[in-house]
């Protein structure tokens, strides 16, 4: 009689070490996670990496390595994103280049995160090499789904476990809401992510604490629209109340907060800001454009006075705030004059930085079926032109701190030079907004935090001095 073959490692198998799976027959190094390597690869956005991050938590419990290389995975898990074009074609890449491995070894390939959820349909019957696509509406199931898929059991919910942090260990995203409710004419996110539910306060202060008690300095706070933090689970907005509490949580240095929406930035949520010892004066507050019929036609509240009175605002209250600030450049219908009040409006505010990103259409967004009339080298020119003259401003605006002290988390040293790398409270981490490099006066482990005289400034960056 022919001997069995384990369906999941190949491992041939006598009689009693096998069980009849629906899948086939399994080893006991199926049982045990002894013999299970995954390997799992996050795209996408910071709100994707915290999904990643849990999952490595779920693997983690279930004692399955994971490993960093293809080649010595079993499995790979690929947590997309389907946000926009580019982000949908490096999925769709890295998809195809994992199922390469599968002539090499490679036995399960598990594509899970927005592009599953916006697609999984046309997915399943164009890459049929991809055994598993998992929808984000499907995650409450994902330990089932993986022990079936992986053949290896896999217990507990999803997010029930402790999540495991994949960069700096100083350093965490803290998701205090997912989805969106304010379908933006041109934006996905609300088809992918769905409404925007707030997550318990209470959950998120254990998180936060759990996470504080591993050595995290640094919490920044996401959702798809921050400020709307509570409006739905509390009826009113609870940003306020839940920085206050994560204010007073011991070991947590910084607090920062991303996606802030303009029209909710209350003066109560700036007064609460400026009173929290450990919450930065860090605004991130994408506003998409500068010109009042555009802002409509986007299915954006607010207009550009309001934007300029947040600003100014801002400004009074804070010593010396960070607005940051995303743009669209050639958005249908988008005329020469609005293009220029875009620019306009750049230069009265002057962001300290800036993102602009050339319009591109989405399908099954309320914008798809306008005219996209703004021809795509023309998009190109004017998002150039939005970016040429942010850069003149950002570096007017980093020169103004040379010769003042900053308070700077240090993160790596250059071994070329010397110098330590970190960043200061300009500076998010999602490589957006430079770096400080600065000559430290002893070495310094990662995740400590020192006071830095700031001499120049290159491009984005902060260059200076540690000082006692
Ligand atoms: S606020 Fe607008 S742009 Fe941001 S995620 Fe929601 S719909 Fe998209």
């Amino acid at each position: 009689m022919a001997r069995l073959r384990c369906w999941n490692h190949g491992i041939r198998l006598e009689h009693w070490q096998t069980e009849l799976t629906d899948a086939g027959f399994s080893c006991i190094f199926c049982y045990n996670g002894v013999a299970m390597r995954v390997g799992v690869i996050s795209l996408g956005c910071a709100k994707n990496l915290v999904d990643t991050e849990w999952l490595l938590g779920l693997l983690k419990e279930n004692e399955i390595e994971v490993v960093t290389s293809w080649k010595a995975a079993d499995a790979v898990i690929i947590n997309t994103c389907g946000f926009i074009e580019s982000a949908k074609s490096e999925a769709i890449d890295t998809i195809l280049e994992a199922a390469e491995y599968k002539s090499k070894g490679l036995q399960k390939l598990i594509v899970m995160g927005c592009l599953s959820q916006r697609y999984k349909p046309q997915l399943e019957e164009e890459l049929p090499e991809v055994d598993r696509f998992i929808a984000i509406s499907e995650y409450g199931n994902l330990g089932p789904i993986l022990t079936e898929v992986l053949g290896v059991p896999v217990h507990q919910s999803y997010g029930k476990q402790t999540r495991v942090l994949s960069g700096k260990p100083w350093m965490a995203y803290l998701r205090i809401a997912d989805g969106c409710d304010n379908r933006c004419s041109y934006c996905a996110i609300p088809l992918i992510r769905g409404d925007f539910v707030s997550a318990p306060m209470e959950e998120i202060i254990a998180e936060a604490k759990e996470l504080a008690g591993q050595g995290v300095r640094e919490l920044n706070l996401i959702a798809q629209d921050s400020s709307r933090y509570g409006i739905d689970r509390y009826g009113k907005l609870m940003l306020s109340e839940l920085l206050k509490q994560l204010d007073a949580i011991e070991g947590v240095h910084w607090i920062r907060i991303l996606y802030l929406y303009p029209d909710e930035i209350p003066d109560d949520l700036i007064d609460t800001m400026k009173s929290c010892r450990h919450v930065l004066p860090y605004f991130d507050i994408p506003i998409q454009h500068g010109n009042d019929r555009l802002l409509q036609a986007m299915h954006r509240r607010g207009n550009r006075a309001l934007i300029k009175d947040r600003c100014q605002k801002l400004r009074q209250v804070f010593d010396r705030p960070v607005l940051r600030t995303t743009l669209i450049a050639g958005f249908p219908g988008e005329t020469l004059e609005e293009h220029e009040d875009n620019l306009s409006l750049l230069k009265e505010i002057e962001w300290d930085h800036l993102g602009v990103f050339a319009y591109s259409k989405e399908e099954d967004t309320p914008a798809f079926d306008l005219e996209d009339d703004v021809p795509e080298e023309e998009k190109i020119r004017r998002r150039d032109e939005l970016m040429e003259a942010q850069s003149a401003i950002s570096h007017k605006l980093l020169s103004s701190t040379i010769g003042t002290t900053m308070e700077v988390l240090v993160e790596r040293e250059d071994a070329l030079t010397g110098m330590a790398v970190g960043r200061s409270y300009m500076q998010a981490p999602d490589n957006v907004d430079g770096e400080t490099r600065f000559r430290p006066l002893r070495p310094h482990a990662p995740g400590e935090f020192v006071q830095v005289r700031i001499k120049r400034v290159s491009g984005l960056n902060l260059i200076g001095e540690e000082i006692v």
